[in-house]
């Protein structure tokens, strides 16, 4: 198996009240799971086909086989966008963009309520499935969000936070309660990741 599941770093508890135990133990064990399992599926179809890392694979989709683009674009995708959603959580989490990044929020959106309610409203505007992110474009923070499984990486931006607006990440909790859930994520939101993702993001 090239690709594996990343283990967490918390109990499927440790996410609440905000994301309920049973939510993120089946995103996590079945959802992303599934996409780990069809990712690698495909690629073994593939024998001497050099694969890369996942980001690698992100950014050159056109240039895959044909016949495996679509499906990995859709698993790939998933795979990549629930590992930085998992890893950027963590246990009543209580910290706020600083240095550099505090700064680039301050530029980019005035402050980080609103910077919060951007991605709020970017979040409800995508209809059906997809991503609402902060990413980096071009050396710039912007917030949109994607349809799908679909990175930003598909578009040479840098994602650096990345919340699920598929309806498996919040229905148990807030049914179609969307606004809820994207208002309340920032409780658990670890800006040090962030932080080293933008530091990352920026070499
Ligand atoms: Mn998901």
């Amino acid at each position: 198996m090239k690709f594996e599941l990343p283990k967490l770093n918390y109990q499927f508890t440790d996410l609440e009240p905000i994301i309920d135990a049973k939510t993120v133990e089946i995103h996590y064990t079945k959802h992303h799971q599934t996409y780990v399992n069809n990712l690698n599926a495909a690629v073994e179809k593939l024998p001497g086909f050099e694969v890369g890392t996942i980001e690698e694979i992100l950014k050159n989709i056109p240039t895959l086989p044909q016949e495996i683009q679509v499906v990995v674009r859709n698993n790939g995708g998933g795979f990549h966008n629930h590992n930085l959603y998992w890893e950027q959580f963590s246990k009543s989490a209580d910290t706020l963009p600083k240095g550099d990044l505090g700064v680039a929020v301050d530029t980019a959106f005035g402050n980080l309520q609103t910077l919060q309610e951007t991605m709020t409203k970017a979040g409800l505007a995508r209809f059906g499935s997809g991503w609402v992110w902060l990413v980096l474009n071009d050396k710039k923070l912007e917030v949109y969000s994607t349809a799908n499984q679909d990175s930003p990486l598909m578009e040479n931006k840098t994602p650096l936070l990345g919340i699920d607006v598929w309806e498996h990440a919040y229905y148990l909790n807030y049914q179609n309660r969307r606004q809820e859930y994207l208002e309340k994520i920032w409780d658990i939101i670890d800006w040090v990741i962030v932080e080293k993702r933008f530091i990352e993001g920026l070499k």
